[in-house]
């Protein structure tokens, strides 16, 4: 079947509830375990199939928000999304208290309980309260940034639109439009400052509701942290501090030589090249044909795999009237099949949708023998390897794409890779210093975050921005409202990722086997047992950070970035 083909079906909440319960029945009067597993799988069964109908609602209504069919479906799922939710905690519960657990956990693996304990301690229905506002404030914080109507250079644009003026190659553009964008802050600041104050509070409150000392604890369950934590992070951020930081200074030294520019402010830094930014070579038909050849050359396996996703048109790749804007990837468990989004704009973006997008997919696919999803869907840091990987998997090819582009493109984003994990420990510290003192208030959390921002990204100058240079330049990062703690696993995901890319110089042969090993075994385990089983190095470890970063410098040092 064709992506067009699927049959939108509403989810029938009454018949669901009905079925859920006998199998809840069922489960409950299991005479042993080996019954009680099959329930177990029954139940997985019937999980996926409401899946699919809820994920196939939203990929329609994405492809087209005008279609009032679509629209309908989209508010009746909106619905029954907490009933099924309901109605799966209550499985989650059963399964825990199973009497037969221990024989349950040899026959399945107690990851699967150690992830449904984490996620129970997460929620009481007595802070639902909270929850709901706590979406009330993440929504009010997405809206105040979308409505941002900025005028500039003779035209009006939001928060997104802007950023196409800010890597310009002139530096007067760069500077008006960070200006631009600083006054919108500024005018909104107190506005979003209460908005996360808020947030903390509200937080804080949940955390204590459910008996823990902060919400620090609470944010790590909620991201499904089995196997390390608030300290382990500490000394992963102390090593990015001496192992990257120092790379990272001498990149951006010479990112301003070749760009001409002596004392570098802020904005000066998304500049890369003088002469521009690299921009892919060809129209998306030509661009799919591209991946279509790159992927059957990488391996027979994600070649076959790429040929059945064009051919049963499970990408969307194109902007039209009607469709939503982002780009995102999901997967349809009963047709055990990936669907990939996106709005192609002329940017190397596009790239990264067929390279970055392409991994998470291929992942999806390479998961679908797993039963339990559960079990199939990986945590959000190791999500993120199959992506962040497939991106150096497919280096090789980029002339196709990019022409005479390549080299800058290869450079730009190796080093902008790099310079991402300072960033992002950043937002990770700050955090901290947020829900550890959550009466500090705005001033001192704007104090905070320059100091931390100074500590880890100290080539970033301010110079006629007071309102960054007081350190309010956080309340642009929307996972800090929206996702709190989320944002570390992008990091870890590209430590992983940078020692598949070292691995492939040394013996591509074997990076290959263990990427494809890893995306088959999907979230079956906790991140730092996943790495052991494909044999990568824990970034948690003391030494893993310097070792990876020191493998990439004979990389980089094969550009010849001055002649970009
Ligand atoms: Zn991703």
């Amino acid at each position: 079947m064709k992506l067009e083909q699927f049959p939108l079906i509403i989810p029938n909440i009454d018949a669901i509830k009905q079925e859920f319960e006998t199998l809840l029945q069922a489960f409950e009067a299991a005479p042993t375990a080996a019954d009680q597993k099959n329930v177990i799988y029954d139940i997985a069964k019937l999980v996926d199939e409401v899946t699919n109908q809820l994920t196939l609602i939203s990929v329609r209504y994405t492809q087209d928000t005008r279609v009032e069919a679509y629209e309908k479906a989209q508010e009746a799922s909106d619905e029954i999304t907490p009933l099924f939710q309901e109605l799966y905690n209550r499985y989650q519960k059963a399964l825990i208290a199973s009497k037969f657990r221990s024989e349950l956990e040899k026959m399945l693996g107690s990851f699967l309980f150690k992830k449904i304990e984490l996620s129970l301690q997460a929620f009481d229905p007595k802070i639902i309260g909270e929850l709901q506002q706590e979406n009330k404030l993440t929504s009010q914080y997405a809206k105040a940034l979308a409505s941002a109507q900025i005028p500039f250079k003779g035209g009006v644009y939001n928060l997104s639109q802007m950023g196409k003026f800010l890597d310009e190659a002139d530096r007067y553009t760069r500077k008006k439009a960070s200006q631009a964008i600083a006054g919108w802050f500024g005018e909104h600041e107190e506005e979003l400052a209460k908005i996360y104050d808020d947030l903390v509070h509200l937080r804080h409150q949940m955390a204590r509701k459910l008996g823990f000392d902060n919400f620090i604890p609470l944010g790590y369950a909620r991201m499904g942290r089995t196997d390390y934590s608030p300290l382990d992070v500490k000394s992963y951020r102390d090593q990015v501090y001496k192992a990257v930081v120092p790379l990272s200074k001498k990149l951006v030294r010479r990112q301003a030589e070749r760009i001409g520019i002596k004392k570098p402010l802020f904005y000066d830094l998304s500049l890369n090249f003088a002469t521009g930014n690299p921009t892919p070579k060809g129209d998306k038909d030509y661009l799919v044909g591209v991946a279509a050849e790159m992927y059957a050359e990488m391996s027979p396996d994600i070649g076959a795999f790429f040929k059945l996703m064009v051919e049963r048109h499970m990408l969307d790749l194109e902007s039209r009237p009607g469709k939503q804007g982002g780009g995102y990837m999901t997967y349809f468990p009963k047709y055990k099949i990936p669907f990939v989004f996106s709005n192609f704009n002329g940017t190397s973006g596009d790239i990264d949708v067929l390279t970055h997008e392409i991994g998470h997919a291929f992942q999806g696919y390479s998961s679908r023998h797993i039963k339990l999803p559960e079990y199939r869907d990986p945590t959000m840091e190791e999500a993120e390897i199959h992506s962040m990987s497939m991106e150096f998997f497919a280096w090789p090819w980029m002339e196709r794409f990019f022409d005479e582009d390549k080299d800058k493109y290869l450079y730009a984003h190796l080093v902008s890779a790099i310079n991402f994990l300072p960033y992002g420990v950043t937002v990770d510290e700050f955090q901290h210093f947020v829900y550890e003192n959550p009466d500090s208030g705005h001033a001192a959390r704007c104090a905070k975050w320059r100091e931390i921002e100074k500590k880890y990204t100290p080539y970033k100058k301010y110079a006629g921005f007071p309102l960054y240079e007081k350190g309010a330049r956080w309340m642009r990062q929307s996972h800090i409202f929206e996702a709190p703690f989320y944002y570390i696993d992008y990091t870890l995901a590209q430590v992983v990722a940078f020692q598949f890319l070292t691995l492939m110089e040394e013996d591509r042969a074997t990076a290959w086997k263990r990427y494809v090993k890893l995306c088959k075994l999907g979230g079956s385990y906790p991140f730092t047992e996943l790495l052991k089983r494909v044999k990568m190095k824990n970034p948690f470890k003391k030494g893993t950070i310097s070792r990876t970063v020191k493998k990439l410098e004979p990389i980089i040092a094969r550009f010849d970035d001055a002649k970009m």
